[in-house]
């Protein structure tokens, strides 16, 4: 099943006088459900512009995204994003950083905190629900932002470089925690990398984008994932 279709995406940046850069150009890939797609590539080709009309942040020049067959015109409930720095609310705790999320999005109190104490638990911070973000390492922190934003139930999961400001170590607990939640959950992630050991072990489909403008050069799929799930 397709969760996600982006459908011959051009973006063009207008700079004032008269200069524009053309972001991407003639973008198609499908992203099936419940899969990790990673988009690849080089600084510069594209792929926070694309991850940011996934988003609904940026209007499409020219083509349309499609999630679940509805054409994207704006942010929506539908799709969740967690960006490279940490977005905790450092004067709530775990628990109430979790459950914020899900008020904003009127969700009743005995649903958030049922949802807050899973979506905490299945990111390992089960003995932390209690404790404030700024006691927390980096890593932990983002899996804050990783469980408020999986909370609201999102078809789809975007991240934009979601580990590049962590250190190795904590780098690879966060992939295989995110290969966990991929599997314990129907979320379809889309990840932003430069890193392609990170690609190779997230991706069910990592879209490899060349740059200047940014086009999509290659897809490929580990070979070691194919069938796996
Ligand atoms: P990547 O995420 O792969 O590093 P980006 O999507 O950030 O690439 O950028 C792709 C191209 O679009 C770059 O040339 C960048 O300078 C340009 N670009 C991105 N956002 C804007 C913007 N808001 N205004 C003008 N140019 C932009
Ligand atoms: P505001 O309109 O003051 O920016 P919001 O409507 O965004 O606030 O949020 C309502 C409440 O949520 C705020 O009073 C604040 O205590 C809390 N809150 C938690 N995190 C944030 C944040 N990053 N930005 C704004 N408010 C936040």
């Amino acid at each position: 099943v397709t969760a996600l279709e982006i459908k011959n995406i051009t973006k063009v940046f207008e700079l004032g006088g008269g200069n524009r850069v053309t972001a991407v150009q003639d973008v198609n890939f499908k992203v099936e459900q419940n899969s990790i797609c990673v988009l690849l590539g080089p600084s510069g080709c594209g792929k926070s512009t694309i991850l940011r009309m996934m988003a609904g942040l940026e209007i499409p020049t020219k083509g349309e995204i499609a999630i679940g067959g509805r054409t994207v015109d704006g942010p929506g409930r539908d799709r969740g994003m967690v960006f490279q720095a940490y977005t905790s609310f450092d004067w709530l705790s775990v628990r109430k950083n979790v459950e914020f999320g899900m008020k904003i999005n009127g969700i009743d109190p005995d649903e958030r905190r049922e949802r807050a104490e899973r979506f905490i638990n299945l990111v390992g911070l089960g003995k932390f629900a209690d404790v404030y973000p700024s006691q927390l390492s980096g890593g932990m922190r983002q899996r804050v932002a990783i469980a408020r934003t999986l909370a609201n139930d999102p078809e789809v999961l975007l991240m934009d470089e979601p580990f590049g400001a962590l250190d190795a170590e904590t780098r690879w607990l966060m992939q295989e925690l995110m290969i966990n939640v991929a599997e314990q959950t129907n979320t379809t992630m889309v990840i932003v990398t430069h890193d392609l050991e990170e690609a190779i072990f997230l991706a069910d489909k990592i879209v490899f984008l060349s740059s200047h403008p940014g086009r999509v050069k290659e897809e490929i799929v580990p070979e070691f994932k194919q069938g796996q799930r």
